[in-house]
């Protein structure tokens, strides 16, 4: 790409002047490759670490597309859902879609265990526009019906190697069980073991 900015990549002028406020002057090599192929609905599978600006990659272009098409979630449900597998890395994935979505006025959630239930139950109760979750505490939330997956219209699996050696892929399945059939993968693994390049198969 000769001409590598990010107003080349046409992104909504709100996640611009984030980006501004940030200090970034351009798309590292994950983004200037993932937006526009993630802006048009396409699925993605990519192999990067972290540091590469990956978080952006996928959260610049969901912004985009969730403002693209505006419309209120429904209570209990989220448009989008990302699955992480620590506490830690979903809460900075969070903050990155706050940040970045800071004149967009979406609504964001992040949910793990080993704390109360009641706040991210009230969090979902209006409906989200993006939640990020840890996978054993999302299940939970599931199963308790605070939490319904049919209207998801993006799914983004982040660290997937990392989930695959904390024992998540029992978990994924089930959340990708209660997902519906049309709607956009985003997939993203620091290696492409065997059997995470079977998961990406399936979905
Ligand atoms: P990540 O790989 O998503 O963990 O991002 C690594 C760091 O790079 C984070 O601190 C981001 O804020 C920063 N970053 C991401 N994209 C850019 C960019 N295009 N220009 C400057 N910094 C960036």
């Amino acid at each position: 790409m000769t001409d590598n900015t990010f107003e080349t990549l046409g992104l909504n002028a709100g996640l611009m002047s984030a980006l501004k406020a940030a200090g970034y002057d351009k798309p590292t090599p994950i983004q200037a490759k993932s937006i526009p192929h993630v802006m048009k609905g396409a699925d993605l599978l990519g192999i990067a670490q972290t540091g590469t600006g990956k978080t952006a990659a996928f959260a610049l272009p969901i912004l985009h597309r969730l403002a693209e098409n505006r419309v209120a979630p429904k209570p209990r449900t989220t448009r989008c859902l990302v699955l992480s597998p620590t506490r830690e890395l979903a809460t900075q994935i969070a903050d990155s879609f706050k940040q970045y979505g800071q004149h967009l006025g979406f609504r964001v959630a992040v949910v793990f265990g080993g704390v109360k239930y009641g706040g991210q139950e009230r969090a979902m109760q209006q409906g989200l526009d993006i939640l990020v979750a840890a996978p054993g505490r999302l299940l939970d939330h599931i199963q308790q019906k605070t939490l319904d997956l049919s209207s998801t219209e993006i799914f983004v699996l982040d660290e997937a190697d990392q989930m695959l050696d904390l024992g998540f892929i029992k978990p994924i399945r089930q959340v990708v069980s209660r997902l519906p059939a049309r709607r956009q993968n985003l997939f993203f693994s620091a290696t492409m073991p065997n059997e995470i390049g079977k998961l990406a198969g399936e979905l």
